[in-house]
């Protein structure tokens, strides 16, 4: 786990990392290893205030984002220019994410799980299922396969071969990521995500019972869950 340094975090909307595993981010992060986002859109659907142009908040979401990752000591934010609330796994997006992933070359990729529909409180977005979709296709075979997309190649970007993926929001976690200690990280990245809290002097407590974990000696505990897969 210590020499997987390079982590590609690939999700839909900006604050989709921050939500899904900004604990996580801020606390590997600290632990040195190197944080890249890729994300499929600038979230130019996500306001119900219809006064704001759509560019305009797309550039406003950009910035929130930014500063999301700065504060949780992310590289580089990359954005892929889809339309949001139009995403689906098609061969382009398949192609774009593997250019990243080719050009980057991280040990591990997190993404969200695209089989997740629905859970008891809420509908999954579509471009959440998307987006992992393409995702996953573009950690295997896409990244790791030379006769698959081969004007990537005559780009300079030979195969790469993802070691580990991370699934957020999984329909079957197995993995838990102690964030005890970056859980006020996670909480000043989300604040920079000002268009989209609406009750930021709240926003504590509904993390923190989130994340809670009651350990069998009545310990509190924040984590982050995951399904952890490890490719071979
Ligand atoms: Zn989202």
């Amino acid at each position: 786990m210590e020499d997987r340094r390079r982590v590609m975090v690939i999700l839909a909307h900006p604050d989709d990392p921050e939500f899904f595993c900004g604990g996580t981010i801020g606390r590997w992060a600290q632990e040195g290893k190197e944080i890249i986002y890729v994300l499929a859109t600038h979230g130019e659907r996500g306001s119900d205030d219809l006064s704001i142009p759509p560019e305009t908040l797309a550039r406003i979401r950009e910035e929130e984002q930014r500063a999301a990752a700065r504060v949780l000591g992310v590289r580089e934010v990359i954005f892929l220019n889809y339309p949001d609330g139009s995403l689906t796994p098609s061969l382009d997006l398949r192609r774009d994410l593997t250019r990243e992933i080719r050009r980057w070359k991280p040990d591990i990729v997190i993404t969200c799980d695209p089989t997740v529909r629905y859970r008891s409180s809420y509908l999954n977005h579509p471009d959440h299922r998307a987006i992992g979709e393409a995702a996953l296709d573009a950690v295997y075979p896409d990244a790791r396969n030379p006769r698959q997309f081969p004007e990537l190649l005559e780009e300079g970007l030979p195969p790469h071969r993802v070691q580990e993926v991370y699934l957020a929001g999984a329909a079957e976690p197995d993995t838990e990521v102690d964030i005890t200690d970056s859980l006020r990280l996670k909480l000043e990245a989300l604040r920079q995500h000002r268009t989209q809290i609406r009750d930021p002097e709240g926003l504590e407590e509904r993390l923190k019972e989130w994340y809670r974990k009651v350990e069998p000696d009545g310990t509190i505990r924040y984590v982050e869950r995951f399904r952890r897969i490890v490719l071979r």
